[in-house]
C-alpha cells in the first residue's frame, strides 16, 4: 500500500513554487501556507520567528585603466562599505587563490574564480588585497538570463576580515581579465538590517514512547531569481506527506516536523531550531531531512550521518523493498548539520537531477523538469524507512555522532579556521 499521494505533493509543490528568499514576505507567505496545509487535516502547526542578519547593499564597479567601462555588480551584504567617492586600486586576477597567486596582491582589488569559501577568503586577506571580485552564472548565460544572484559575506567569512566585495557576471569577468585591466574602481555602501524568518513546526505524539523524538527536516525557502522547487519545495510538499501518513496512523514515537526558513543562507532556520530547543534536544533521537527532489531524469541519494549499522540497515531495507538508491555514509550541506553538530545522528534523502536535466539556485529551478511520478519515488523511499524506524518495538539508532561524521562536521563549519581566528582577535 501507499503511504503517500504524489500528485496531492506535486500539486501542493506548483502553489508554493514562486520566489521566496530568507526574511521575505513571500518566504512567510508559504510558511503560513505550509501551516494552513497542516491544519486542513487536523495537524496544529506553530509559526516561530527567528532574527537573521541582513544588509540594504548599493555598488559599483568601473575599470579605469587601460580603458574605461562601468560594469553592472551586486555587492556582498556585510561587505564593507568604500568611502563614498569608492575605493581605487592596482588589480589582480588571483584564479582559485593559490599562494603564487597572492605573492603580490597588497592593497589590489582582485579578481577569483567563483565564490569565496573560507580557506580561501583568509588566504586574500592575509595577502592585504583591499577589495574582492567574485563571479557568477556562465559564460553560456544570456545577458537577459544572467541574475547576480544577492550573496552574504557570512560571519565565518568576516572572522577573517572585512573589504568591499561584489559579483560580477562570468562573461564580465573574462572581458576584463582579457582585456588587461590595470586599474579599477569600487563603490560600496552597505547598511546592515534585522530581517525576521520563520520556521514552521508541527508535532505528533507518541502513542508509545511520546517522550522520544524523531524529526523531519526540510527547507521551504529558495533563492533569488529561483522558484525553488527541486530545491526544497520537493522535501518540504514530501514531508507534508510524511505528516499526513502519521496522523492518520499515529506513531509509537512523537513526529516533529520542521518546515526550515533561511537555509540557502547558512542553515539558519535550524540553527534557531536548535538553538531555540536547547532543552528539548536531548530527547530527539534522529533527523530525517529531505533536500531536492522532482527530477524526472535523476537517481536518489541517501547520506547517513550516523554510525555505518545505519548504513548497512538502509542498504538491506532499499533491496528488499526493490527501491532504487545510492547510499553512502557522510554529511550532507543542509539542516542535517546543527544537528550532527549537537550530537542527533541524521539520514539525508534527496533526488540528484541527470547531468544537464536539473537546475540549482537559478532561474531555471521550475517545475518545467520535475514530475509528480519522480517526487513519489523520494517519498516512497522515506516513508518507507522512516515508518519502520519510528515504529520500532526498540529505536534501534544509537543516538551517538561517529569520530569520522564529527571531524566532517568540524570541517564543514570552519570550527577550526574560526577558532584560530577568534584567538588571535584575542
Ligand atoms: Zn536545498
Amino acid at each position: 500500500m501507499k503511504k503517500f499521494d504524489e500528485q496531492r505533493a506535486f500539486d501542493l509543490l506548483g502553489k508554493i513554487g514562486f520566489t521566496r528568499i530568507a526574511g521575505s514576505p513571500e518566504e512567510l507567505k508559504v510558511a503560513e501556507m505550509l501551516k494552513a496545509e497542516c491544519e486542513s487535516f487536523g495537524l496544529q502547526a506553530e509559526i516561530e520567528p527567528f532574527e537573521i542578519e541582513s544588509a540594504v547593499v548599493e555598488a559599483q564597479l568601473e575599470v579605469l585603466e587601460p580603458y574605461q567601462k562601468t560594469y553592472t555588480v551586486r555587492g556582498y551584504q556585510c561587505s564593507e562599505s568604500t568611502p563614498p567617492e569608492g575605493l581605487t586600486a592596482e588589480f589582480a586576477y588571483v584564479e582559485n587563490a593559490l599562494p603564487a597567486n597572492l605573492t603580490d596582491v597588497r592593497g589590489k582589488i582582485v579578481l577569483g574564480n567563483g565564490f569565496l569559501r573560507v580557506p580561501q577568503f583568509r588566504s586574500v586577506m592575509k595577502a592585504g588585497a583591499a577589495g574582492i571580485i567574485t563571479i557568477d552564472g556562465s559564460l553560456r548565460d544570456k545577458l537577459e538570463e544572467t541574475d547576480l544572484h544577492q550573496r552574504k559575506l557570512r560571519a565565518a567569512l568576516r572572522a577573517f576580515g572585512n573589504v568591499p566585495v561584489v559579483m560580477i557576471r562570468t562573461a564580465d569577468a573574462m572581458e576584463i581579465v582579457a582585456k588587461g585591466a590595470k586599474k579599477v574602481k569600487i563603490t560600496l555602501k552597505n547598511e546592515n538590517v534585522k530581517l525576521t524568518s520563520h520556521n514552521v513546526i508541527a508535532e505528533i505524539k507518541g502513542t508509545e514512547h511520546p517522550e522520544e523524538i524523531i524529526s523531519f527536516g526540510a527547507h521551504y525557502d529558495s533563492v533569488e531569481f529561483s522558484k525553488g522547487v527541486y530545491d526544497n519545495g520537493a522535501g518540504s510538499v514530501i514531508n507534508m506527506e510524511a505528516a499526513r501518513w502519521f496522523m492518520a496512523h499515529p506513531p509509537k514515537r512523537t513526529v516533529k516536523f520542521c518546515w526550515y526558513g533561511s537555509e540557502e543562507i547558512g542553515l539558519e532556520g535550524s540553527k534557531a531550531f536548535v538553538r531555540d530547543h536547547k532543552d528539548e534536544l536531548k530527547d530527539h533521537l534522529f533527523m530525517i531531512n529531505v533536500d531536492v527532489g522532482g527530477p524526472v531524469l535523476g537517481y536518489d541519494n541517501v547520506a547517513v550521518t550516523a554510525g555505518e549499522e545505519l548504513l548497512h540497515y538502509v542498504d538491506y531495507l532499499l533491496k528488499i523493498k526493490g527501491l532504487a538508491a545510492a547510499t553512502r555514509q557522510g554529511i550532507y550541506s543542509s539542516d542535517s548539520i546543527p544537528f550532527a553538530d549537537s550530537g542527533v545522528p541524521a539520514i539525508n534523502f534527496s533526488r540528484d537531477g541527470a547531468q544537464g536535466a536539473s537546475f540549482i539556485h537559478n532561474r531555471f529551478d521550475t517545475m518545467a523538469f520535475l514530475s509528480a511520478e519522480a517526487l513519489g519515488k523520494t517519498a516512497e523511499i522515506v516513508l518507507e524507512f522512516a515508518d519502520t524506524v519510528i515504529n520500532a518495538a526498540v529505536f534501534p539508532i544509537e543516538r551517538k555522532i561517529p569520530e569520522n561524521i564529527r571531524e566532517d562536521v568540524d570541517k564543514y563549519l570552519y570550527k577550526k579556521e574560526l577558532a584560530e581566528a577568534k584567538e588571535k582577535a584575542e
